[in-house]
């Protein structure tokens, strides 16, 4: 496994490989469900390129950019052991050098959920997927569905600005109790952590009352709300049930659906979703 961090390495290497070339960019404190990117890319591609870069662009100025997890040395073994053939780990100064002035801008599907809750997150997320692909060049890039709305908004950008790259989806890694793995349960004190198991209770309470014959989404929404109120260390962000494509909230669920939420267990901000056919 190669560990390279500047882009005119990369690039070199890149280069060198044939075939396909599978990518997953993370920002590092890995766990099982980047994992389970990097095993997915590695059955389906002859080479496995994954990033690790905690993107400052991204991040908003009241947000965790110098708290966020950092532990390259455990990451670098984890990876190794997956069969990963090359590690990018760009420096903040190479990607974002004194003079770069250019952004993406992904409209109308950054307006809602998390781009409402964390203005200029996506435009972050979006112009530094967009680097790291000129950079990789991957032909096929994995992302969870964890992040949906991330998703949604890179499936847009690749297909608005004609990036030959093909988007898999991964589905949601969780712990045994349901809560959906992030580098972020670490800020969990073992209170919050527990606290923390009502997202998933409210998604799968939202899962039942659809397959129990349910169709109007305020009614899920509501109780979902209710439940979640009941968790003293809880507060919410939002509750979404959205058409899967547009983000946009829906009245009655006729269309494929994304139910979404981000609630605050004491200063930690989470964020889970489960699809709805
Ligand atoms: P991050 O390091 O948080 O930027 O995540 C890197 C990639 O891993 C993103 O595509 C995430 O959606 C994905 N990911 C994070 N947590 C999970 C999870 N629990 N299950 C599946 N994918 C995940």
């Amino acid at each position: 496994m190669q560990v390279v961090g500047p882009i005119f390495e990369i690039r070199a290497l890149r280069q060198k490989l044939s075939g396909s070339v599978g990518f997953v960019p993370t920002m590092g404190y890995l766990h099982e469900g980047h994992l389970a990117l990097v095993k997915q890319a590695r059955v389906e591609n002859s080479a496995v390129i994954v990033s690790i870069y905690v993107n400052p662009a991204q991040f908003g100025s009241g947000e965790d950019f110098g708290s966020y997890p950092r532990e390259l040395n455990r990451d670098l073994e984890l990876l190794r052991e997956e069969g990963v053939d090359i590690v990018f780990v760009p420096s903040d100064d190479d990607m974002y050098p004194a003079e770069f002035s250019s952004w993406v801008d992904v409209e109308k599907v950054t307006e809602r959920l998390e781009g409402a809750s964390r203005p200029g997150h996506f435009r972050g997320v979006a112009t530094v997927v967009a680097k790291l692909f000129n950079i990789v060049q991957p032909s096929r890039a994995y992302f969870g569905q964890k992040d949906a709305q991330q998703v949604v908004v890179i499936k847009r950008m690749v297909a608005d600005l004609n990036m030959g790259v093909e988007i898999v989806v991964v589905p949601t890694v969780r712990e045994s109790d349901g809560l959906a793995m992030s580098s972020r349960n670490i800020y969990l004190s073992s209170r919050e952590r527990q606290a923390a198991t009502i997202l998933f209770k409210a998604l799968t309470l939202a899962r039942q009352l659809r397959q129990g014959g349910e169709k109007y989404a305020e009614k899920i929404r509501r109780q979902m709300t209710s439940l979640i109120q009941k968790e003293p260390l809880a507060r919410i962000d939002y509750v979404s049930i959205a058409d899967a494509e547009t983000l946009e909230e829906l009245n009655l669920i006729d269309r494929p659906t994304l139910v979404s939420l981000a609630v605050r267990i004491g200063k930690t901000r989470l964020i889970d979703n489960v699809p709805l056919e």
